[in-house]
């Protein structure tokens, strides 16, 4: 049994390849945050590990618990997970832990019969580390499979893209979703539904913010602090630039999943202005958002809802960050009420 909710799509493949002897070396796992990618990649490690070689991971053999409980010596993740306690995120995998971990591959496996290798943010590789991985796909050793897993499919080497099988993870249907949160993680059905909207698809996100209430306190401190900026003048907002700007050198993806809140933010009004209420992506905050709304005007949210689209491609195509950061703040519509 796959311990995967949605992704029918992907578990059929995968199932084909399992009883046929057909998996690739490796895939690439593609997919919007917290859509289920890391969970995705244990479950194939356990497939491909699992005593009882069945179609789908048995979930009970010393494999397939080991795999799960993080203790099994042939399964590695590199990339973002992997850092230590309380060290700052990293924005790059460098050559290094690439080098090592590209090392082990070419030994036989320790305990199980498949080592794989799991690269989560392999957008994030160095050059130098995406060219020592190139190397590996081209000739990958028979007993390995990679799993290079990523949220921008569009920053990884063509050349990396070519060498994998692609698995594009899709957002959760609504009821499964709710279902999954009642059925495992006991959950109450409004609650539930309430997770599901404004999850976007992302059940890891829903079942996160479930197990770590900290994630949905920290949530609406960022929209707080948002909805302080856009009532406050000039001073706060470049304050709040150079804070966007100082996150963003510290760690690129949650400054960009901070825009992404803007964003979602001024969709929400723009929904607001044309009375589709009812499809608010903060629907706990309609309250809030229809004061807001009676503000600007429809114009200024499409130009500001442009601007946030701007500020990201520019921070992505490594503009610098402060200045994109001020420009987006100066650009904020002020709120005539
Ligand atoms: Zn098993």
């Amino acid at each position: 049994m796959w311990d995967v909710v949605g992704q029918d799509h992907i578990l059929r493949q995968l199932e084909f390849g399992l009883k046929w002897d057909r998996l690739a070396h490796a895939y690439l796992l593609a997919g919007p945050a917290h859509v289920g990618k890391m969970t995705l990649a244990i479950e194939i490690a356990r497939a491909v590990n699992c005593i009882a070689r069945q179609e789908s991971p048995c979930g009970v053999c010393a494999q397939c618990t080991r795999i799960a409980a993080g203790n099994h010596a042939d399964v590695r993740v590199v990339g973002k997970v992997s850092r230590a306690e309380g060290e700052a995120a990293r924005t790059v995998i460098g050559i290094q832990e690439v080098r090592e971990v590209l090392h082990q591959v070419s030994l036989k496996p320790f305990e199980g019969s498949r080592i794989v290798v799991i690269f989560d943010g392999v957008e994030s590789l160095s050059d130098e580390a995406a060219n020592a991985l190139l190397k590996t796909l081209e000739e990958p050793p028979d007993q390995v499979t990679l799993l290079l897993l990523t949220a921008n499919e569009d920053a990884i080497l063509p050349t990396i893209l070519s060498r994998c099988r692609r698995l594009s993870l899709l957002p959760v249907p609504r009821p499964q979703m709710v279902d999954a949160l009642v059925s495992r993680e006991s959950c109450d059905r409004e609650r539930a539904e309430e997770l599901v909207r404004l999850s976007r698809g992302c059940y890891g996100w829903a079942r996160s913010v479930l197990r770590e209430p900290e994630l949905w306190e920290a949530r609406g401190e960022v929209l707080d602090r948002l909805a302080q900026v856009c009532r406050s003048g000039l001073e706060d907002r470049f304050a709040y630039a150079n804070e966007l700007a100082a996150q963003f050198s510290r760690d690129r993806d949650s400054s960009q999943q901070l825009l992404f809140e803007w964003q979602r933010w001024w969709r929400d009004l723009l929904l607001i202005k044309e009375g589709a209420d009812g499809y608010l992506h903060n629907a706990d905050r309609a309250e809030e958002l229809r004061l807001h709304a009676t503000g600007v005007t429809t114009a200024q949210i499409v130009g500001f809802l442009e601007r946030i689209n701007k500020t990201l491609t520019a921070l992505e195509q490594n503009a610098n960050a402060r200045l994109a950061c001020e420009v987006l703040m100066l650009n904020l519509p002020v709120a005539s009420v």
